[in-house]
């Protein structure tokens, strides 16, 4: 699903920062990865990158096949609404907007039509759990529902990759769990999963744990293991 090669970040500036150094990595189809490192290491670099929120300084990008490091930023903002969720720490839910709405938005750019959206958007919320809370505005509901609409918005689109930035960060161990057993339900029906945490007890549930320290990523896959883009489905 996912081939990095050589995939390099340096932010610009006087010192330049080098957030990540040159790293190869493949993730199949249906993994269920953790990365895991200290503040300031690098995490958030690579996952924006492998959301395409962001272009690699070096190096090649292989998804699903094809080559998006160096797409333009239109091409890359459809293959993101296509192919890929998000869930941050931090939510990130409109506040004037109530759960089935903010869900819905993200289906904006599809070309499906509002009735439609809206309609996927209750089965999402559905799907966690929220069915009974669709008109709710975020301020009302608590940190584990929150979390629970956010990972409703990253499902709807039903992408192939769900990436999250220490998606419990600011739950209560109960409604970590409950988070975890969601994404988890999500990665069991194929979706692949990639949680960025520093809590080891998350990391532990995944399948495979990366370590990144100072912007170095390990293990890291043997750049001659590595196959070629047409050898990807
Ligand atoms: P983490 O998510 O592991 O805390 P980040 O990926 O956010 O780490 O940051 C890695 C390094 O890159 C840090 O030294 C950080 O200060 C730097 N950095 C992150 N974003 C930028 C940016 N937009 N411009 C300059 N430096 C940045
Ligand atoms: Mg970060």
């Amino acid at each position: 699903m996912v081939e990095l090669h050589q995939v390099a970040k340096t932010y610009p500036g006087t010192p330049v920062v080098q957030a990540l150094k040159p790293v190869n990595l493949r993730i199949e189809a249906g993994d269920h990865v953790a990365i895991v490192g200290p503040s300031g290491s690098g995490k958030s670099t690579l996952l924006n990158l492998l959301g395409l929120l962001d272009r690699p300084s070096e190096g090649h990008y292989l998804l699903a096949g094809r080559d998006v490091s160096a797409l333009s930023e239109r091409d890359r903002t459809a293959i993101r609404g296509r192919r890929i969720g998000f869930v941050f720490q931090q939510f990130h839910l409109l506040s004037h907007r109530t759960a089935a709405e903010n869900v819905a938005l993200a289906l904006l750019y599809t070309g499906i039509p509002a009735r439609h959206r809206i309609a996927a958007a209750h089965q999402a919320l559905e799907r966690v759990g929220l069915s009974h809370r669709l008109h709710a505005l975020p301020t009302t509901l608590s940190g584990g529902e929150r979390q629970r609409v956010a990972i409703a918005r990253a499902l709807v689109g039903a992408p192939d990759i769900v990436l999250c930035d220490e998606p419990t960060g600011n739950l209560d161990s109960h409604n970590a769990h409950a988070v975890l057993d969601l994404l988890e339900n999500l990665n069991s029906d194929g979706v692949t999963l990639i949680v960025i945490t520093h809590d080891p007890g998350v990391a532990e549930r995944a399948h495979r744990q990366l370590q990144i320290l100072d912007g170095a990523v390990s293990p890291a896959d043997v750049p001659e293991a590595r196959p070629t883009a047409g050898t990807l489905a």
